[in-house]
């Protein structure tokens, strides 16, 4: 059985939308190895279309319909766990595009959808979220990321607001994209994968690497990105490999014996 390959974008492609040195020829030999492909991201400020075209302009030729965006996950779990549920979008960027078929309504809603966090995510908007849990409104988050690396330095992000959440409005809050086993498990249904075929290459150990091993993939943590060694050290678990970059992932692969369908 081929391999097949999800790639986390930021710090493994891209930093800042750059293309990381090495990036681009290694999805190019990873496509003539004909392994299945596809990107999972928890970015939530980009649609499809505009993650494919930043790609793209960094060098890397991905269609929007080989990304998988925490949003778009957590519009098809929406879809059938709440359908015609008004929905409280609570986002940082407009990713309306990823959310077909998602009722948004900030006025009277029946799920609070949590997406990415930025200056959205203030003392009166999280105030009502918690007042809306407290009454018995369930809450989704599209990913639960603790924070993202750019160029200025840490953002913290969705995930590290989710236990004072529960805590405070005393409800469990549904994760979707990752570390949740939900977007691995779609994500690779979506490429036609069993999980135990799957390599998943990222460069946050617990988000990525070790969120996808519970599940059955192959972990790979690039040297990249917001990589730390010190959260590796301090990590629940060993990633399957460490890699320099993204670079050395076609070797790998090979190493694996991941069987390909086309050599180059
Ligand atoms: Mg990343």
């Amino acid at each position: 059985m081929t391999v097949g390959v999800l790639f986390d974008i930021d710090g493994v492609l891209v930093t800042s939308w750059q293309a990381i040195p090495g990036a681009a020829a290694a999805l190019d030999a990873v496509r003539r190895r004909a392994h299945p492909l596809a990107f999972l991201t928890n970015t939530t400020s980009r649609t499809r279309s505009e993650i494919a075209a930043s790609l793209c302009a960094a060098g890397m030729d991905v269609t929007p319909d080989e990304i998988v965006t925490a949003a778009g996950l957590t519009a098809e779990y929406l879809r059938s766990t709440y359908p015609d549920a008004r929905c409280l979008l609570v986002n940082h960027g407009d990713v309306t595009e990823d959310l077909p078929g998602v009722r948004l309504d900030d006025v009277n809603p029946d799920v609070v959808v949590l997406g990415g966090a930025g200056p959205e995510f203030d003392h009166d908007t999280l105030s009502r979220v918690v007042g809306l849990m407290q009454q018995g409104v369930p809450v989704v988050a599209m990913q639960g990321g603790l924070s993202w690396a750019t160029e200025d330095g840490v953002k913290i992000d969705t995930g590290a607001y989710l236990p004072g959440l529960e805590a405070a409005g005393g409800g469990r809050v549904t994760v979707i994209g990752k570390p949740a086993p939900t977007g691995f498990i779609m994500a690779a249904a979506l490429v036609g994968i069993d999980p135990e075929h799957a390599v998943m290459i990222g460069d946050d150990v617990a988000n990525d690497v070790l969120a996808a091993q519970y599940v059955g993939f192959t972990g790979v943590l690039v040297r990249t990105g917001k990589f730390r060694q010190a959260a590796v050290e301090s990590a629940s678990g060993t990633p399957d490999h460490v890699v320099d970059s993204v670079a050395d992932l076609p070797a790998l692969l090979d190493a694996l014996g991941g069987e390909p369908g086309a050599a180059d």
